[in-house]
């Protein structure tokens, strides 16, 4: 039986985020798109480390505050609650590379890259998927030959949230096609200045342009950037996607509940044709408070799932099923904004632009990460061990 009982540290660590946040909270909102959100993000991880709030589970030695996934959850969900900026474009940073580096680097890589993520210093980003390399990741093809000290890298990526921002990337090469899929792939840090890098912008529908086309010709990267083992990087990617879903399991427990009480505030405020606000309509009503009810589920599924972890339990699958809801939750929230604000949702201005906005940006919480389908394909393998789909 799960226990939702917090202990007294973690209560006085919530009421310490909770004071620091509301004096440290910034006022103006993150910019939407261009170099701006990059300045943006940098210094709000910059204003939380000097308040020690930076890397809450990270080692003390590389900046870290060392304490417990379930603190670094509680910053999150007051976040939230603070209306404070998320992590933006440090996502991967703070999300999985970094902890893959804690986790399976080298003394030397965590003493030079570790501090100058939670230093604000430096972005990151994620070159994971390829064309025809998204769901089934271990087709990726995108070749690194060793030649000396060096691997020398050939091919694309597609999706790399931010790379036109970036410092760094964690990548995914292929460096032995012989063998079976998984055993030929390594995981690499790769510096985005390197010559022979060119990153293409992609436009999506909510008017963003932070995903990219990478492409790569004879890019050398010395053979001490490799994290593991060459031709280990499988094991180690899946250590870093488990990071990922943690990462967001932690960071979605607030968010949802914070969504649900603003769409309430929206049927207050908004009325029906005949003038009575549209809270008053049984069904809004109805729908509403299910939402309400989901969103509360989706948080204490995400604390369930973080302490598991924490007690040594494989996470992996759990994390799949919240992380599953959370993504389905978000559109149905966004779906309800979007029937109450009815036609006003199609013009982007007002009240209307952020619902809007958000609903359009949001459908990645399906796919990101790993989609719909291979959550609920992940939850029927692992969790309830049916037999595999071909
Ligand atoms: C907002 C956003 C940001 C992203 N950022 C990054 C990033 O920074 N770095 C990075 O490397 N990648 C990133 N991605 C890519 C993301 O990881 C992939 O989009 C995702 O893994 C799906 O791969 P795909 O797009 O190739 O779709 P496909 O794998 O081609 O899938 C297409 C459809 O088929 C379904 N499908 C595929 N295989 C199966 C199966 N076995 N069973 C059932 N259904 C299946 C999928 O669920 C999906 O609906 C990002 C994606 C999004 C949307």
């Amino acid at each position: 039986m799960a226990s939702f009982e917090f202990t007294t540290e973690e209560q006085a660590f919530r009421a310490r985020v909770r004071d620091w946040l509301e004096r440290n909270v910034p006022r103006t909102p993150r910019p939407i798109s261009g170099p701006e959100t990059r300045e943006f993000d940098l210094a709000w991880q910059r204003a939380k480390q000097s308040g020690g709030f930076g890397g809450i589970s990270w080692p003390v030695e590389y900046g870290g505050s060392g304490l417990t996934l379930v603190e670094q959850a509680i910053w999150y969900e007051e976040a939230a609650y603070a209306r404070a900026p998320g992590v933006g474009m440090l996502s991967p940073a703070l999300g999985h590379a970094g902890p893959t580096i804690i986790a399976r680097g080298t003394e030397e890589q965590k003493r030079f890259h570790l501090p100058k993520i939670l230093n604000g210093d430096v972005v990151w980003c994620q070159g994971f998927s390829e064309p025809n390399a998204g769901s089934d990741l271990a087709n990726l093809r995108t070749a690194a030959a060793i030649e000396g000290d060096h691997l020398v890298i050939n091919g694309q990526k597609i999706w790399t949230s931010h790379a036109q921002w970036a410092d760094y990337q964690e990548m995914l090469v292929r460096t032995d096609a012989s063998g079976p899929r998984h055993k030929g792939i390594t995981w690499l840090i790769v510096d985005m200045k390197t010559p022979g890098i060119t990153v293409r912008p992609i436009r999506t529908m909510s008017g963003d342009d932070h995903y990219c086309e990478v492409f790569y010709e004879n890019v050398r990267v010395p053979l001490g950037n490799v994290v593991g083992e060459i031709n280990d990087g499988w094991r180690v990617a899946m250590g870093t996607l488990t990071s990922e879903r943690n990462a967001s399991a932690a960071r979605n427990l607030g968010e949802v509940v914070v969504i649900a009480d603003e769409l309430v505030e929206l049927a207050r405020t908004r009325t029906s044709a005949d003038g009575r606000p549209l809270i008053e309509d049984g069904d809004i009503a109805q729908r509403l408070a299910t939402l309400k009810a989901q969103a509360a589920a989706c948080r204490s599924m995400s604390y369930v799932a973080i302490s598991n972890g924490m007690k040594g339990m494989e996470i992996g699958s759990e994390v799949a099923f919240t992380y599953l809801y959370f993504g389905e939750l978000l559109q149905r929230l966004r779906e309800a904004a979007i029937d109450m604000l009815g036609s006003d949702s199609l013009v982007l201005e007002g009240e209307a632009e952020k619902w809007t906005r958000s609903f359009l940006a949001d459908r990645m919480y399906v796919i990101a990460g790993g989609s719909a389908e291979i959550r609920r394909n992940i939850i029927a393998d692992r969790i309830l061990g049916l037999p595999k789909s071909n």
